[in-house]
């Protein structure tokens, strides 16, 4: 979750690839403003709340006060705050108990690649929230998990947390991935997910002009943070611990959303096992777009996401009707153990348990 600057190659791979990267800004760099971009959106229903501040050793906006907490709905936030009972806008769980949508966020990379072979192979489908500057860099695989029916989610152009960005900024944040998307792919995503979880009415009230609407989660692996914290080591126990505590809790009564991150190289090894236990627990792995009963989760409404579980699903074009997406209400009740100093193995451990467990466990 926390912002992330990916040094890459990425002038011989856009070279190689479906997009013009001289069209956008620099890498990782705050977007600038676009001009004229207002006139192509109604932003009149955009509540005038103010910028937030920074708070730069916490990584997010500054909380605000009591005061203004409802207008703020954020999930650093949001505890207590009362907005979940009043911002159903805010999707954070599936609504159907026994579903479960596995999110992967800040891709793609290559770390990305086990990933997608796995998940094809199982013929399951994930949620990719992909940051832009990501996007120009590996299109081919931005064109691949589009192919094979995975949702794909704007989560900005450089990870910037939105509520301390002015409007302009948050727009261009949004609108530059998009494209990129679109210049890719030929559709837009009609979700988004906030840098962080942070957000607010501002920040919600502009994605929704935009044709965004808002993914969070309700279940954090907190691998964001082992990245953080140790760069050199992460503990990817506590990643697989927590799915092992999760797929047993008895006290779920809808389906999880879970947050992971595909672009740093632990927790994408990681997630080739959490993507088993979930699956062979029973539970039911979807889209997010599936789960809440919305295939059709890009502006060109003809795109039908396929079912998960399906062999060979690939998107496909329908000329039906467009369905409109239910809107559950928020639940941002992340729960995740942290990891003990006993817990940690060596990077080169895990990834050979993770080569033979995969191996053992699906193939
Ligand atoms: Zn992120």
């Amino acid at each position: 979750m926390k912002s992330i600057l990916v040094l890459s190659s990425v002038v011989a791979l856009a070279a190689a690839g479906t997009i013009d990267i001289t069209k956008y800004p620099p890498l990782d760099q705050q977007a600038p403003p676009i001009p004229g971009i207002n006139a192509s959106y109604d932003f009149s229903k955009v509540p005038a709340i103010p910028v937030k501040g920074w708070n730069a050793a916490g990584g997010y906006a500054i909380c605000p006060s009591t005061a203004d907490a409802i207008s703020w709905c954020s999930l650093p936030c949001a505890q207590g705050s009362g907005c979940d009972a009043t911002r159903k806008d805010i999707i954070s769980s599936c609504p159907t108990k026994g579903d479960w949508a596995m999110t992967f966020d800040d891709g793609p990379s290559n770390n990305t690649v086990p990933l997608l072979d796995l998940l094809d192979k199982l013929n399951l489908k994930a949620t990719f929230c992909l940051v832009g500057s990501r996007v120009v860099e590996r299109p081919d695989l931005v064109q691949r998990m589009f192919d094979s029916g995975h949702q794909l989610c704007v989560h900005t152009w450089s990870h910037r947390v939105l509520p301390t960005m002015t409007s302009d900024v948050v727009i261009s944040e949004l609108e530059y991935c998009a494209r990129a998307i679109q210049d890719i792919t030929g559709t837009r995503p009609t979700y988004m997910r906030p840098p962080t979880g942070d957000t607010d009415d501002r920040v919600r009230g502009i994605s929704a002009a935009m044709g965004f609407k808002t993914l969070l989660w309700d279940h954090d692996t907190f691998d964001w943070e082992g990245v953080s914290l140790y760069p050199n080591a992460l503990w990817p126990q506590w990643i697989q611990n927590n799915f092992t505590q999760w797929i047993k809790d008895p006290s779920l009564t809808k389906g999880p959303i879970s947050l992971e991150h595909d672009v740093y190289t632990m927790p994408a090894a990681a997630a080739l096992l959490t993507v088993p236990l979930v699956n062979q627990a029973g539970f039911k792995i979807k889209t997010a777009g599936e789960c809440l009963s919305d295939m059709r989760v890009y502006q060109n409404q003809s795109y039908l996401l396929p079912p998960s579980g399906v062999a060979g699903g690939k998107l496909t074009v329908s000329t039906a009707s467009a369905s409109s997406a239910p809107a559950p209400g928020a639940s941002a009740t992340a729960g995740a153990n942290k990891p003990s100093s006993s817990s940690r193995i060596a990077p080169a451990s895990f990834v050979a348990a993770i080569v033979a467990a995969v191996a053992a466990l699906v193939f």
